[in-house]
């Protein structure tokens, strides 16, 4: 079955350099290798969902440069629709990523083309429209996911934000959000508490649903009816859990689109971010719909 999922945010290119130890300030170390792949947290749950069999459209900016072209095609390639993505002068987006031998990374990330995703462009209203949900996070300007949001709004369309980077919120935003997806530490954050449960009902009076994700531990979902469900994970052994917010997001979402209910999507979301935590990488490390139906099986 296929659906219609729009994601309005980030497209980067992480550039990934594996070393044995990082290195401090001023210091120069011998990389052993190189990777170049696509993420950013709006690319990264288009391909969640993508791979999870959602008929994927991606609104955002890649820059005129080598990287914005390559961007463009890797998503392509993995069924996401990329007419809402614009090229406009200058840079892509980065992340420059150093992973050690023990797993530790550090990351900088400058945003380049991001940083033009600032509101609504030609077409983008009509993608919005033609969707059953749409995806946000906030590595683009505020001003372009309150854009975004309140065009969903208009047209009926599901409103989902994963709010990360973690940040205060208007009500602006918040106004036109369906369903908030924070992490433990984004919904502390929000809510200024550190307690799950009652940073779920604080958050549960700015918007009408909530699924807080507590990693290893699971997910938290909450409504203003009241109903409460707590999913624990599925005990995997985790060796790499970068993507795993996007992961759960994107697939929570495209189960949603299909129908599915709330128990159910979350079913689907835990399943498919347990698939990717056994496996290195981000968007490498999303499962397709076969690998997760086969998990849950
Ligand atoms: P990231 O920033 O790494 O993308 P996040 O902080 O946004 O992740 P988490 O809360 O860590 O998101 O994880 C999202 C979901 O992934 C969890 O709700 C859980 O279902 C699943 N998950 C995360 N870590 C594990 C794990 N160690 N084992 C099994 N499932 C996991």
């Amino acid at each position: 079955m296929t659906t219609n999922l729009v994601v309005f945010g980030s497209c980067n290119m992480d550039l990934v350099a594996y070393v044995p130890t990082a290195p401090k300030r001023g210091e120069t170390v011998l990389g052993r290798e190189f990777h170049t792949v696509p993420g950013g947290k709006g690319a990264n749950q288009a391909l969640a969902a993508a791979k999870a069999g959602a008929n994927v459209r991606m609104i955002g900016a890649v820059g005129d440069d080598d990287l914005g072209g390559q961007i463009r095609d890797i998503l392509r390639e993995s069924d996401v629709d990329v007419t809402g993505v614009r090229t406009v002068p200058g840079r892509s987006g980065t992340a420059h990523i150093v992973v050690d031998d023990e797993g530790g990374n550090s990351i900088v990330v400058v945003p380049g083309a991001n940083a033009a995703v600032d509101g609504l462009a030609d077409g983008d209203e009509e993608l919005i429209a033609g969707s059953k949900s749409l995806l946000l996070q906030l590595e683009i300007p505020f001003s372009g996911v309150e854009a975004a949001a309140a065009a969903g709004r208009r047209n009926g369309v599901r409103v989902v934000l994963t709010p990360a980077p973690a940040a205060e919120l208007s009500e602006d935003i918040l106004s036109n959000v369906d369903l908030l997806v924070p992490n433990e530490h984004e919904a502390a954050i929000l809510a200024g508490d550190d307690d799950p449960h009652r940073a779920l009902r604080t958050l549960l009076e700015r918007v009408p649903e909530v699924v807080i994700t507590l990693g290893g531990r699971g997910s938290l979902y909450g409504n203003r009816s009241g109903d409460v469900v707590e999913v624990p994970s599925f005990p995997v052994a985790a060796v790499d859990t970068t993507a795993a917010g996007d992961t759960f997001a994107g697939v929570l979402c495209t189960a949603l689109a299909e129908g599915a209910d709330m128990t159910e999507a979350l079913r689907w979301g835990s399943a498919a971010a347990a698939v990717s935590v056994q496996r290195t990488g981000a968007s490498s490390s999303m499962p397709t719909r076969e690998e997760i139906t086969d998990f849950l099986a």
